[in-house]
């Protein structure tokens, strides 16, 4: 067993319903074994200008339901230069921090693991409601956000519905189409747009004019925020193209809404509070343990602890953004591994996709 004192917690990068509940588990769970909790204020900043402040099971007693963080989260700069992890690195030693748990995504999971190897141990605690970490099939925060799109889909349906109109809804996700494919899915849209397939837009409009020959009034089309065209040599979000491209040709009126940041906020699902709850009890057991450098996935249904190396190598396999010698040092096995995590991502995803055609 580690003999830490004190240990460090901070959310960064986007933040994601059930950040919250997941501070609150790290705090409680650390402090019912003997350890100090210190809440490091606006994510990597916060550790750098020394914003920091003591967490109790007391303070964090009624966090749990709230969306966003009460730590706060920021995008910090200054903690990618040599110059800003000496900072960050002083602040520790003059607090007594012996370890950091890190909330965030994979951007966070780099700092952590820059830490790592500057002799300060770190866990990595998924909060993002992309679900666009590849080596988990679980970030804390997506089940909310795939709920906050559904039930903000249904009342565009409604609406719809009344005036005999489509809706094409932009949802977030970045350059993942989690969010809009699920959402998708559980909302009866008709098409769903997503950067990891690509989209066949004939067949979506003979499938909104089929519908409408049908008698069906309203309809919904959900598009990740990460499709895109290029026109006349610059990217375009692909939704308000598509809305326009719709109403010529179908003639049937067609919104668009951008749900934008409203996807991040609300009180956490059950799902997330969980998962948040168990991630962050296991982060304090595994640097008590002695463990660092490690992100916690969930691998069907169960919490695995991952080498954070391997978990951002295999996230820039699976999104083609591996560079010369990102795979040097990795044995045989590791490589084999993380192409099955690749494979077993894109099949899922596929699988998924091909469900829209044969529900709607
Ligand atoms: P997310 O964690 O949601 O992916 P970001 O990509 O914005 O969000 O990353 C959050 C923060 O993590 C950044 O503002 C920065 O402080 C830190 N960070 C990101 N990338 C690196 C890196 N390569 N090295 C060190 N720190 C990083």
């Amino acid at each position: 067993m580690q003999k830490f004192k004190r240990i460090g917690v901070l959310t960064s990068g986007g933040d994601a319903p059930g950040m919250n509940a997941a501070i609150r588990a790290i705090t409680c769970a650390a402090i019912r074994q003997g350890v100090e909790v210190m809440g490091i204020i606006g994510g990597y900043s916060g550790l750098i200008n020394e914003k920091l402040k003591p967490l109790t099971t007391t303070s964090v007693a009624n966090i749990i339901s709230r969306g966003g963080t009460t730590l706060y989260s920021d995008r910090c700069l200054e903690f990618k230069t040599e110059e800003g992890m000496q900072k960050a690195i002083a602040t520790c030693k003059k607090y007594n921090i012996d370890a950091i748990i890190a909330i965030g995504g994979d951007g966070t999971f780099r700092g952590a693991t820059d830490l790592s190897l500057h002799g300060i141990p770190t866990i990595g605690v998924t909060g993002t409601i992309d679900n666009d970490i590849t080596a988990t099939d679980y970030t804390v925060g997506f089940d909310t956000a795939m709920n906050t799109v559904v039930n903000i889909a249904d009342q565009f349906r409604d609406t719809c519905q009344s005036h005999a109109r489509c809706n094409v809804i932009e949802v977030m996700g970045r350059d993942c189409g989690w969010i809009a494919l699920m959402a998708g899915i559980a909302s009866g849209a008709v098409a769903v747009a997503i950067p990891e397939i690509p989209f066949d837009e004939a067949k979506a409009i003979e499938k909104i004019k089929l519908e409408k020959a049908e008698g069906n009034r309203g309809m919904l089309v959900i598009v990740s925020e990460g499709v895109f065209e290029e026109v006349d040599g610059k990217k375009v979000p692909y939704g308000k193209l598509l809305r326009e491209r719709i109403e010529k040709a179908t003639g049937i009126e067609t919104k668009f809404a951008r749900l934008a940041h409203v996807v991040r906020g609300g009180s956490p699902s059950l799902r997330d509070r969980f998962t948040a709850s168990k991630m962050g009890v296991r982060a304090v057991e595994l640097l008590l343990e002695g463990k660092s450098d490690l992100i916690i996935a969930e691998e069907y249904g169960k919490l695995v602890p991952i080498d954070t190396h391997f978990a951002l190598t295999v996230d820039r396999m699976y999104k083609n953004k591996l560079k010369d010698g990102d795979l040097d040092g990795f044995s045989p096995e590791d490589i084999e591994k993380m192409k099955e995590i690749c494979d077993i991502r894109t099949a899922k995803i596929q699988r998924y996709y091909d469900l829209i055609s044969k529900t709607s």
